[in-house]
């Protein structure tokens, strides 16, 4: 699993490209999908090079990890979104490879909310 220094992600790390930053850590930026999906979309990604969740997973240091994840967490309160808040709720989405759809190969989560999302998965047509 080779990680491409040209995806999008890696230039926003590199400062190539503009982003609407919403967080900033030692180990993780977050900032605002810029195709929103819902009123609150915001993608959180390592600063590592890490291709996908599986590859964060098993090579990550455990600092790297804490700090995602507390990330993840930290903008759910920051949106307005936490249950432990008051939010009414938020969906975590984390795309992988061809079959998981994954369009950047840097691992990354998506955090969704402000609306009602509907159903986790719908059949692709005429399954
Ligand atoms: P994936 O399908 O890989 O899980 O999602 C990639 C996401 O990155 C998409 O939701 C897309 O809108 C977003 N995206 C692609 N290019 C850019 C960009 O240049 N800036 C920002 N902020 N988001 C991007």
């Amino acid at each position: 699993m080779n990680y491409d220094d040209a995806n999008i992600f890696a230039k926003i790390l590199r400062g190539e490209i503009p982003n609407e930053t919403v967080m900033e850590t030692d180990h993780a930026l977050a900032f605002r999908d810029i195709n929103p999906q819902a009123p609150n979309h915001v993608l959180v990604i390592p600063k590592g090079k890490y291709v996908s969740f599986d590859d964060f997973a098993a090579n990550a240091d455990p600092a790297e990890i804490v700090d995602f994840i507390r990330t993840v967490g930290a903008i759910a309160s920051a949106e307005g979104l936490a249950l432990k808040d008051g939010g009414d709720g938020f969906r975590l989405i984390s795309n992988a490879g061809k079959n998981g759809v994954q369009e950047v190969p840097h691992f990354h989560v998506h955090i969704l909310g402000g609306r009602w999302l509907g159903r986790m998965l719908k059949k692709p047509e005429g399954e």
